[in-house]
Order: C-alpha cells, then sequence, then structure tokens
C-alpha cells in the first residue's frame, strides 16, 4: 500500500487534478490512499471569507461566490455530461450549508475556531469528493472516504493534536476492510470525539497523508507538490537551490520547522517511527528524481544540507539585574508563553543570565508582551527586570546537516559571509544536537543572505557579481561589450557571474532585476525613466542584492560626490573617474576608511596609466613591505601623442585638435595641455605610495603661455595655441638641437611631487616611447637602480574600459 498526497497546486484546476490522475492510474502499488488538497488557494479564501463575514462586511458574499465559481467550473471541465449533474447537485448543497454557516457569523458578528475549522474544512471536503468522482469517471477503481470519521483529535481548534490510538484502530479496521484499490481523502480535517470538524494547521495535508501511511504500515509516501523536491533553498527565493536526492528524516524535519514549506514538519515524526520513507515529487515533472527522506544518515562528507527561514519573526528580551542568580525567571517567562499559547521557535541566553531573549511569531507579539509585563509586574515595578522590549520584522534564517558537527568552522563561515555582505545578525542560535545553526536577522536582508550562504555553501564558488554602471559613453560602452563577450568565460573558468542590473546617462537610468540585456542595453536604456541620483543608490539599496557594486565611467565630480553614500551602504565602487582621488586627502582617506569599514572595495586601477597595472603594482610593492623611494613617469597618453606627432612640419594646434577628436583628450583639452591631470595621477600614486599630499603641493612647470591657461573655453583655448604658434616651435626646435625629445615628465621623489615638459636625451627609457602610451618607472628599496617599470598604451577607451573590467575581477576575487 502506497500513500500518495497531492498539494493545493497540484489540484488547483481541471487540467492539473487530470495530471494527479495521470500519476495516481500510472502508480504501480496495488492499493493506493490518495489525500488531497483542497484547490490551490481555496483554504486562504475561505480563512478571508469567515473572516469578512466575521467583521460584517458584505464582501464575504463576493468571496463565497468565487468559492463556488471555482469548484463548479472545475467539476464542469473534469467530468462528463451525464454524471455531472448529480455531482454538481451534492456540490451546491455543501456549498449551501457553508453559506448558512457564515451567514451566522455575519448576524452575530463573531467567529469561534470552532466554527472557523467547519468553514475551513469545506476546502478539503469538496475537493476529495470532486477528485474522487473523477477517478471512478476515468474507470479508476475508486471510492471517497471522509477523513473525519478516520483521524480523531482534541479540540484545539486550528491545529488540533491527534489521539493515535483511536485514529490507528479507526484507520485498520478501515483498510482492513475490502474496499476498491484507490481510496480518495482530503487532507488537512479531522474531526474531535464530539464530531466537530477540526484541522490539523496551515500545510496539515503533509500530516494527515503520514498520519495515515503509519497507521497501514505503507511502503512508502509520496508527497506530490508543485517543486522537484525538498530544495537547498527555497527554489522562488534562491535562483540557484537544487532539488535534494537523499535526506535524513531528522534534516527534512530541521528544515521544515525553520520554514521550508513544502514538508509540514510535523509530518516526518509518524512515518520516522515506522521508518516508511517520503518521497517528494513533482506532479508537473513527475521524471524528476525528487527528494527521497530516509532513516539512512546523509551522503558522505556533505556537512551543510540546506539553508531555511522563517519570515515574520519578533524578539522578545527580558533583561534586568534582577534576573542573576533568581532561579525561576526563565521557568515563569516560558510558563507565561506557553499559557498564552504562543510557541517559541528559538531561544538565546547569556551565561551571564542577565537577559533571555525568544523568536515568537510577529503575530502573537502584542500578546506576548501584555502577558509578560503583567506576569513580572511586581519585579518590573520595583526595577530589578526591566519592561520586555519587542522588536519586529526579523526571520530566522537556519543553515541545517546532520554532519556539521563533525566540523569546524561552518558557524565561522556562516557569519563572516553574512558580515562581509553586511547582513547585521541580531541574535544567534546553535542547537545541541548541532544539526542547525540559525541567526535571527532583519526581513529585509533575507533574500541577500540566504543568496550569500547558497552560494558559499552549496555553489562550487560560483560567485555573482551585480553591477550598477554610470557612465555608457565611449568607455562605458565597450566595457559593457567587454562583459558581454566575457560573461561565458568568467562563469566557467573564473566561476564569476556578472550581472549588470543598473545602467545610466544624464538622461535616463534603467533597471532590470533580472540583468539588463547587454546585446540591446541602448533601447533598454533609452526606454528608461529619468535618471536621477539619488533615486539610482535608493534602488540599488532597496534590491539590497549582495556584491552589489557601482561602476562609474563619467567625468563627473557630482557623481564622485556620492562614492561615500555608496561604500558606507556597503556597495562597492569601482572609477576611472578621477575627481575623487585627486580632491582632499581629507575625502580620499575618508573613501578608504569607508571601504575597509564596510567590506565594499574602493577600486580606481585606471586613474592612472588606463588599463595598465599601476596602481595594483604599487599596492603590492607596499603591502609585501618594499618601500617607494622615487617615482618617474610620463602619465600623460594626450601629451604624448602630441610631443610625439609635434614638429617643424606641423603646427601645435593641429596636433592638439587631432588627438582631441582621435579621444586622446579629455573633452576639454585645457585639462591635458595645462598638466592638471598629470597632477591628479602623480598626485594619487604619491598618496597610495603612503604620503600626504595635496594637488597644491605640487610644482607644476607649465609650458603653455600664461594666455591659453587663462582661457575658459575650448575655442578660445585653440585659438591661443594658433597665436603661440611660434612658441611651441621654438621649445621644438631647442629639443632637436639638445639631441633630445620633449616629454611631459612626472615625478615624485622625497615627499616631493612636480610635472613639466622636459628634454629627454637619446638613452632614457622615456626616449622611445610611442604614440599615446604611458610609463612608470618605480624604484624602490627592492628596485634601487633598475626600476621596475610599466609601459603600454595609456589612454583609449577599449584599454580603460578594461582595466575597469580588470578592477570588477579583483572585486570577485575579494
Ligand atoms: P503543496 O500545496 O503542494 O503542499 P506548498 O506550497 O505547501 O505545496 O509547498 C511547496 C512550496 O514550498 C514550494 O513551491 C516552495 O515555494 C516552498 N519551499 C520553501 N522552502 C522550500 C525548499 N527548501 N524546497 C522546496 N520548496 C520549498
Ligand atoms: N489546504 C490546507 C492549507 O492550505 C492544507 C494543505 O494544503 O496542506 O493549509
Ligand atoms: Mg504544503
Amino acid at each position: 500500500m502506497q500513500v500518495l498526497k497531492f498539494g493545493g497546486t497540484s489540484v488547483a484546476n481541471a487540467t492539473n487534478i487530470s495530471l494527479v490522475k495521470q500519476i495516481v492510474s500510472t502508480n504501480t502499488a496495488s492499493k493506493k490512499i490518495v489525500v488531497v488538497s483542497a484547490l490551490g488557494g481555496v483554504t486562504d479564501l475561505l480563512l478571508r471569507t469567515a473572516a469578512a463575514a466575521a467583521e460584517q462586511d458584505k464582501s464575504y458574499i463576493e468571496l463565497l461566490q468565487k468559492i463556488e465559481q471555482r469548484h463548479l467550473e472545475t467539476i464542469k471541465e473534469l467530468l462528463p455530461i451525464a454524471i455531472q449533474s448529480a455531482v454538481l447537485s451534492r456540490v451546491k448543497s455543501e456549498l449551501n450549508v457553508l453559506e448558512t454557516l457564515l451567514e451566522g457569523a455575519f448576524l452575530i458578528g463573531e467567529i469561534t475556531p470552532k466554527l472557523s475549522d467547519k468553514i475551513v474544512s469545506y476546502g478539503e471536503l469538496l475537493s476529495s469528493y470532486i477528485i474522487s468522482e473523477y477517478f471512478i469517471a476515468e474507470n479508476l477503481k475508486a471510492v471517497y472516504q471522509d477523513s473525519r470519521s478516520l483521524i480523531k483529535t482534541d479540540t484545539v481548534y486550528g491545529k488540533a493534536s491527534v489521539d493515535f490510538r483511536e485514529t490507528d484502530q479507526r484507520c485498520t479496521a478501515f483498510f482492513n476492510g475490502s474496499q476498491p484499490d484507490i481510496v480518495v481523502m482530503g487532507g488537512f480535517i479531522a474531526s474531535s470525539h464530539d464530531g466537530d470538524a477540526t484541522t490539523l494547521g496551515r500545510g496539515g495535508s503533509d500530516y494527515s497523508a503520514a498520519i495515515i501511511a503509519a497507521a497501514v504500515n505503507a511502503e512508502a509516501l509520496l508527497i506530490w507538490t508543485d517543486v522537484s523536491g525538498m530544495y537547498t533553498a527555497n527554489p522562488k527565493v534562491v535562483k540557484q537551490a537544487k532539488a535534494i536526492p537523499h535526506i535524513s528524516y531528522e534534516e527534512a524535519m530541521e528544515l521544515s520547522h525553520f520554514g521550508a514549506k513544502v514538508l509540514y514538519a510535523p509530518t516526518i515524526q509518524p512515518v520516522l517511527s515506522k521508518g516508511i520513507s517520503i518521497v517528494i515529487k513533482n506532479t508537473f515533472d513527475p521524471d524528476a528524481e525528487g527528494t527521497l527522506i530516509t532513516k539512512s544518515k546523509n551522503e558522505k562528507g556533505k556537512t551543510v544540507r540546506g539553508i531555511s527561514h522563517i519570515g515574520g519573526i519578533a524578539l522578545l528580551s527580558l533583561e534586568g539585574p534582577g534576573m542573576v542568580g533568581i532561579p525561576g525567571t526563565s521557568k515563569r517567562f516560558f510558563e507565561v508563553l506557553s499559557q498564552e499559547d504562543i510557541s517559541v521557535v528559538l531561544i538565546t541566553q547569556a551565561s551571564s543570565e542577565h537577559s533571555i531573549c525568544v523568536g515568537i511569531s510577529a503575530l502573537d507579539v502584542d500578546r506576548a508582551v501584555a502577558s509578560v509585563n503583567g506576569a513580572f509586574a511586581y519585579e518590573i515595578e520595583r526595577q530589578k527586570i526591566k519592561p520586555v522590549i519587542a522588536e519586529k520584522e526579523l526571520a530566522v534564517i537556519a543553515l541545517v546537516g546532520d554532519n556539521m558537527k563533525q566540523h569546524q568552522g561552518l558557524s565561522g563561515k556562516m557569519f563572516s559571509t553574512l558580515g562581509r555582505n553586511n547582513v547585521n545578525i541580531r541574535v544567534i542560535a546553535q542547537g545541541a544536537s548541532e544539526r542547525n545553526i540559525s541567526a535571527v536577522i532583519s526581513e529585509a536582508d533575507v533574500k541577500k543572505a540566504l543568496n550569500v550562504l547558497h552560494e558559499v555553501f552549496f555553489e562550487e564558488n560560483i560567485k555573482q557579481l551585480n553591477l550598477f554602471v554610470m557612465g555608457v559613453g565611449n568607455v562605458g560602452a565597450k566595457f559593457l561589450k567587454q562583459i558581454q563577450q566575457q560573461k561565458a568565460y568568467l562563469r566557467t573558468q573564473l566561476k564569476l557571474n556578472l550581472r549588470v542590473i543598473g545602467i545610466s546617462n544624464s538622461r535616463t537610468m534603467a533597471f532590470d532585476e533580472q540583468g539588463i540585456d547587454l546585446e540591446n542595453w541602448a533601447d533598454v536604456l533609452a526606454k528608461g525613466e529619468k535618471t536621477d541620483s539619488e533615486q539610482f543608490l535608493g534602488n540599488i539599496t532597496r534590491l539590497n542584492y549582495r556584491n552589489s557594486i557601482f561602476v562609474d565611467n563619467t567625468a563627473s565630480a557630482a557623481v564622485a560626490a556620492n562614492y561615500a553614500n555608496y561604500l558606507s551602504k556597503s556597495i562597492s565602487v569601482v572609477t576611472c573617474n578621477k575627481i575623487a582621488c585627486s580632491s582632499e586627502y581629507d575625502a580620499y582617506e575618508n573613501l578608504k576608511f569607508l571601504a575597509r569599514q564596510y567590506n565594499a572595495p574602493f577600486l580606481f586601477e585606471t586613474n592612472v596609466g588606463a588599463g595598465l597595472p599601476i596602481i595594483d603594482t604599487l599596492k603590492h610593492l607596499i603591502a609585501s613591505g618594499d618601500v617607494i623611494l622615487k617615482i618617474q613617469a610620463v602619465l600623460s597618453g594626450s601629451l604624448n601623442f602630441v610631443f610625439n606627432n609635434f614638429d617643424q612640419n606641423s603646427t601645435f594646434h593641429d596636433i592638439v585638435k587631432q588627438a582631441q577628436e582621435e579621444g586622446f583628450t579629455e573633452p576639454d583639452p585645457k585639462i591635458d595641455l595645462s598638466g592638471i591631470d598629470v597632477m591628479r595621477k602623480i598626485l594619487i600614486l604619491a598618496r597610495e605610495s603612503g604620503h600626504r599630499l595635496e594637488i597644491e603641493d605640487i610644482e607644476n612647470k607649465s609650458f603653455l603661455p600664461q594666455e591659453s591657461l587663462d582661457t575658459d573655453n575650448n575655442t578660445d583655448f585653440f585659438a591661443s595655441l594658433i597665436k603661440h604658434e611660434a612658441s611651441f616651435q621654438k621649445m621644438y626646435a631647442e629639443a632637436i638641437a639638445a639631441d633630445s625629445k620633449l616629454k611631459y615628465v612626472a615625478q615624485f621623489e622625497n615627499g616631493k611631487a612636480s610635472v613639466g615638459l622636459q628634454h629627454i636625451p637619446k638613452d632614457h627609457d622615456f626616449y622611445n616611447l610611442e604614440g599615446s602610451d604611458n610609463i612608470v618607472l618605480f624604484f624602490t628599496e627592492r628596485y634601487p637602480d633598475q626600476p621596475m617599470i610599466i609601459k603600454g598604451a595609456g589612454a583609449g577607451a577599449d584599454v580603460t574600459a578594461s582595466g575597469i573590467f580588470a578592477d570588477i575581477i579583483r572585486i570577485g576575487n575579494f
């Protein structure tokens, strides 16, 4: 004999019920007991209808009509016309009784738990009857059985306790008799010894099936639902979750106790004692393996088997000096809660005995506070104990696994992962069985917490990085293209999953929680909403994704001014915008501080030498104990381009214009030509070498005539270059005469930095610097005479984009 239980979604409508029939008829067991839930959503509807009636709200009538319609439609779709009318008339007459009950509640404006159970039992009564008639109509040897006459309980309405002795006797008597191969009954419902309808708690159809399976010593209990088994985490919250092929009773119980709704927690107990295995299967994918739950231990080497969570939790803390050394305080505390029928999900007590803290359902919190304060009124008045403190909007998350106790470091890994992702932990509890480690966190952090924990414990270290990109011009567009090209490689080779969730330019911004389609980002952006930088940050904060990275591809001071707000929300910042790192030292230092404080890297490799690994190399030199003695560098791709191309056959104006047109200068070329850009770069290198320097401390021997420096727009600037052509030609001629080339050099030594045009002789490392290349010489204690040299293209959208990309990868490996 096998017991097959089908949940609400599996019997939600005629189409689904026909799949159920398919499964039942292909099952090879000679005898089958089919336990069904109410049509999906009907229990909720019944409860809403009852609540409306009790509040004397006439909308209960419409709700009742909806319930009626669901059932009548299902019958009409399922059953051949010939037998429809008999079934319809019985169902209608049941619905009439239901209507009378609801009218009663409406008239007196009240509903008792007993009446509520009577009303709600109609869900399973009707579904089981309809399904049995359908089976019979499809020529299955089936019969309907009212579960209320088999399962007997006490009168704790809403969540009654089963009288197993009587239930077992009744089941044995009934199933020993001769009856057709298939018995169809409703789950969830039972009756008291007086014959009143009772229910076994929400989700209780699983439990009914287990009670029957144990009573008849079934070979197996099959739970058919809408997912392919018990997953490593709720698949609706964690996309990467996978079905667990084999799990022990205890693990399954622990997972369901902590919120894995796929199995109602009390279900395990009756079958565990009889050693009956449970299989969880998917009605909509019957070939999927599902989850087998048995006594046997879980697979070798597996520690954490699943992660679950319960939302809607409140913490109740009782504390005060009067608790220390006074026996019985906790006993009284729990007694009060138990008298109020409030169940405790989790308990922690500090060893100082100074405080005790429990997690309960938020629905119970007001009652709990009032009764605990009442019980301790005497101590509270004398200030021996403080009034109880309640915190709401919390959730419990739990790691579960039988083998967890044999492994050190799991809780460390759990809490450091949460900490790194800025999930604040309110309370920690570890069961004495060590089968579970749980923590109370804010409800708003649940999705992030489950996903990061899942990533760390189950996903072969595939790390998800969530990017929010501001600025999609030259560099930004190249960057998005590179991500798109490399996505597959990063996933397979580096175990990084990159998703661009938000993009923005100065006009519009767009978000897609699933990740923006990078083939069509321009269209997506064009259809976006108006850019609002506050809202951009607001959206990232609201989404609360782990590993969120803000990427700034702009040159905007306003955008840079916002970095502190990002970092202090644990959002990493990657930028090619030099403004933040070259503004006041205190601001730069504050960003570095926030990055450490909030575990959110702040990376700006492209601030110096575009994609060349200059800052990263400097960091590694310093981290390994080396000391920077001197930096000499050509750091302006634009100026190098200009001086490499300028000669007696061209004009300075034309070369600068060409550099601007080819994208080698900032939009405002004066920023490059005046040396400001180079000053910012050497400033950043000096700061990264550990020196406290401001931009004013840098000496700038500008080669530009004062008139050019004084212009305030591009037109005037270019005009001044034409006017002063002779002075540029003179500079060139002097260099040739000295057998040298002109290079704009930045230097840092003995705490002092300077920038300026220099004659570079033939034997110098800088002499053969081509095109827009950059070069940096690091003279350090370990490289005192022959410097460490980094050289290569130092400007251009492609290399800058790849430098940003490299920073993203660094965060991925962080
Ligand atoms: P049924 O109506 O068939 O009893 P339920 O809705 O009670 O189905 O339970 C199935 C649901 O449980 C799934 O759709 C899923 O959203 C939820 N769930 C929560 N945690 C888990 C988990 N760890 N594994 C599988 N499902 C889970
Ligand atoms: N129909 C009941 C509920 O929704 C029981 C069940 O489906 O398991 O809670
Ligand atoms: Mg269920």
